[in-house]
């Protein structure tokens, strides 16, 4: 606290990230990051990239990065938005097209940075809450509302909704703006993308953190109307320039460049989600259906003791006190050999 600070400031609760333990030997699987290096295409771009041009200012536009994205989705360069991961884009996203007399409507389970920009941008909210099952119910949100957000597959949950019941929503809800933020959506769940095409409301989020191995490098996008990202692009502007360095656009690019790799890792992710989410059952825990890169997970003893002892044996996972959540923790899909420590402990706390 100090006597400096601006008004605002006193006020905040900032957003607090999975932690990021220094301690060798970690099996960390507490911020959904991917088990596997990036590319190594990607390494050696970066490694290319790394010379006396460093100098130089980067792209503050981003281009090569914003076409390579636009050919990957089939869409436009004017529908293509970048920034410093996507929380970034989430946070212009929030002051550029959310924040309206009525209230933006997110679900009362989903990412808790959402609130948190609300309250830094003095944007009105309402959280509409999840069904008993933590699905989401997208009649819900027929209310007034000046803005809608959730991700897909939501957060931390897991669970995703069908395209067809965002494109039912977006018939309905066509007077405000409705984000579909799909960090994890490369893991499971259709993406929204093709609906931009359709629905000038409609702006699509997602990152290079966690499919693409790339969250270091801090690289997220939007998708979506040529007007909504114009929006997006005045607020970028009136805030940094350059919020993608030289080396992080030129790894971006070459991420989307090598699909085999990609389609390689997420696979092999997607693989191990099931065989762990088997093995969690089989321990007496009760598992949602994922479509992520994580599981959320109540074991058959207090969710909080579970994450201290699986702490004290080097093994971290996430536990969120909040409402309706306190007995769930979120486990991140490690590497085959993580995922198997991981139960191996768990087995021993369970059952003794
Ligand atoms: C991880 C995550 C993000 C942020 O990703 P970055 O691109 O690393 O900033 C955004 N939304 C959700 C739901 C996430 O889980």
């Amino acid at each position: 606290m100090s006597r400096f600070w601006s008004q605002q400031v006193h006020a905040l609760t900032p957003y607090v990230p999975g932690e990021q333990p220094q301690m060798a030997r970690l099996i960390k699987l507490n911020t959904n990051e991917n088990p596997y290096p990036p590319s190594p295409k990607v390494i050696a771009a970066v490694q290319a990239a790394a010379d006396a041009r460093l100098r130089r200012y980067p792209d503050p536009a981003a281009t090569a990065l914003r076409q390579a994205i636009a050919d990957y989705h089939q869409v436009a360069l004017e529908n293509v938005f970048v920034g410093n991961g996507s929380d970034e884009v989430l946070a212009h996203t929030f002051q550029a097209l959310l924040k309206h007399p009525a209230p933006l409507l997110f679900p009362d389970i989903t990412y808790s940075f959402y609130p948190v920009y609300c309250a830094l941008f003095a944007i009105d909210y309402r959280q509409v809450p999840l069904r008993s099952d933590f699905s989401l119910c997208l009649q819900d949100y027929e209310q007034p509302n000046g803005g809608i957000i959730f991700p897909n597959p939501n957060a931390p949950t897991g669970r995703a909704v069908a395209l067809s019941e965002i494109e039912a929503l977006l018939q309905r809800n066509q007077d405000s703006v409705v984000v579909v933020d799909e960090a994890y959506v490369d893991f499971g769940a259709d993406s929204a993308i093709p609906l931009i095409q359709v629905y000038d409301n409609l702006l699509v989020v997602q990152t290079l953190s966690k499919s693409r191995s790339l969250a270091g490098l801090r690289i997220g996008f939007a998708i979506g109307h040529a007007d909504l990202i114009e929006g997006l692009t005045r607020v970028k502007d009136s805030f940094n320039s350059y919020p993608l360095d030289h080396l992080a656009q030129v790894a971006g690019i070459a991420s989307f460049a090598d699909e085999d790799y990609f389609q390689q890792t997420r696979q092999r992710i997607m693989a191990d989600r099931e065989r762990l989410q088997e093995a969690l059952i089989a321990l007496g825990c009760e598992v949602l259906p994922s479509a992520a890169n994580f599981l959320f997970v109540r074991p058959p003893v207090a969710a909080a003791e579970v994450m201290q002892a699986l702490r004290s044996q080097g093994i971290i996972v996430r536990h969120f006190n909040a409402p309706r959540i306190q007995d769930w923790l979120r486990i991140s899909v490690g590497a085959a050999q993580e995922n198997e420590a991981l139960v191996q402990a768990l087995r021993e706390i369970v059952h003794g």
